[in-house]
């Protein structure tokens, strides 16, 4: 079996818990990360890698990947160890901190935790399509990392939310055709956006397939023929596309973290905001995943929440040292 010793372990490698190894790392603190997926970039790279980011200070413009790439470059002097493809599944507490066991059974020894767990282990949420996996990476993407593979392409986009819509309007200009499914008559996506997504449909880019739902795929060898369609009268149509996008959200389980006794409201961690700390001593939760009163779930917000969860684990870490704030124009880039 595996064992690694670490000062800090970090569950999540999104945005927020790349950052935190940054943070950490500044203090003098190892860390290391690990995450479910075979990548890093959380949200970020899984869900939106093309899609431009405005909020992010200073960049008045970045990519989901972009900024992943950024903070990976950010992170380098730090050279923090990754466990990728595993989920974390147990913590015990013992003499040193905790003991942590993943889904491949490796054993993760660290004196202080770091939830960045998001929304948990993510996965999409899928239609209910018979012998869907058949399709799945082929010609059914629950994600999109290169839109160019959808040029001149007949794809039908299904989803009432942001997602769907954003990429709807996203791919319009370079697809053959697009095909937007929806369940109801009403989106739930930003109002400016559903109405550019109706203008699209006005300009013949985009045909609009309201009130359907999803009913069958017919096709092979991971192939789609046609993507079939009803309404709630029985109504059926047949859809001849290329490839099928089903953006139906993540399921938001945070799976074991759930089983730690950690105090918990609405799927959230609850920390002190001053500390970043849970209910547990040493364990403390960034990002998404935390709730304190005014948590507003952005990024700048997560990579502040990771600054002063760094700050605040620093003397269980160094328990002999004291900790010297100081500004990263005097310290430099520390590494490690
Ligand atoms: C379409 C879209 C657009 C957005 N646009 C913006 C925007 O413009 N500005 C903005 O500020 N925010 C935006 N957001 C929100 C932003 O992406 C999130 O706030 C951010 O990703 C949170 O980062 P995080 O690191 O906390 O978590 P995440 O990015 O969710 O990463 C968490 C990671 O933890 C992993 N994980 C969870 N549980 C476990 C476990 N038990 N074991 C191992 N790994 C685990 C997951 O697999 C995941 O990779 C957007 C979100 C979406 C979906």
């Amino acid at each position: 079996m595996n064992k690694t010793y670490t000062d800090v372990l970090i569950i999540g490698a999104g945005p927020v818990g790349l950052f935190s190894v940054f943070e950490l790392g500044q203090l003098g603190i190892k860390s290391c990360v690990i995450d479910s997926l075979n990548m890093i970039g959380g949200q970020c790279s899984s869900l939106y890698p093309e899609k431009p980011i405005y909020d992010i200070p200073a960049y008045p413009k970045i990519s989901g990947q972009e900024l992943i790439d950024n903070l990976s470059q950010q992170i380098k002097p730090f050279n923090p160890k990754f466990i990728l493809g595993e989920r974390v599944e147990k913590i015990k507490e013992n003499r040193e901190g905790f003991l942590v066991s993943t889904s491949n059974n490796q054993l993760i020894n660290c004196k202080c935790l770091f939830i960045a767990a998001g929304n948990g282990a993510f996965g999409p949420n899928k239609p209910p399509i018979i012998n869907i996996e058949e399709y799945e990476n082929k010609s059914i993407f629950y994600h999109i990392t290169d839109k160019l593979m959808f040029k001149q392409k007949r794809v039908a986009i299904a989803g009432g939310g942001d997602s769907a819509v954003d990429w709807a309007i996203e791919l319009a200009s370079i697809t053959e055709k697009i095909f937007f499914i929806h369940r109801r008559d009403k989106l739930r996506a930003a109002p400016n956006n559903v109405e550019k997504l109706y203008s699209l449909e006005k300009k013949n880019k985009i045909e609009m397939i309201i009130p359907y739902q999803i009913d069958s795929i017919e096709g092979s060898n991971g192939e789609i023929n046609s993507l079939n369609v009803k309404n709630l009268n029985g109504e059926k149509k047949s859809l001849s596309v290329d490839f099928f996008l089903p953006f139906f959200g993540l399921s938001s389980d945070l799976g074991p973290i759930k089983d730690w006794e950690l105090e918990i409201e609405k799927n959230l961690l609850l920390v002190d905001q001053s500390t970043s700390q849970t209910s547990i001593e040493g364990i403390f939760a960034i990002g998404d995943v935390c709730s304190y009163p005014g948590k507003l779930k952005l990024i700048l917000t997560g990579f502040s929440e990771a600054a002063i969860a760094a700050q605040s684990c620093f003397k269980r870490i160094f328990p002999d040292k004291v900790l010297h704030f100081e500004y990263s124009t005097t310290s430099g880039v520390k590494g490690l």
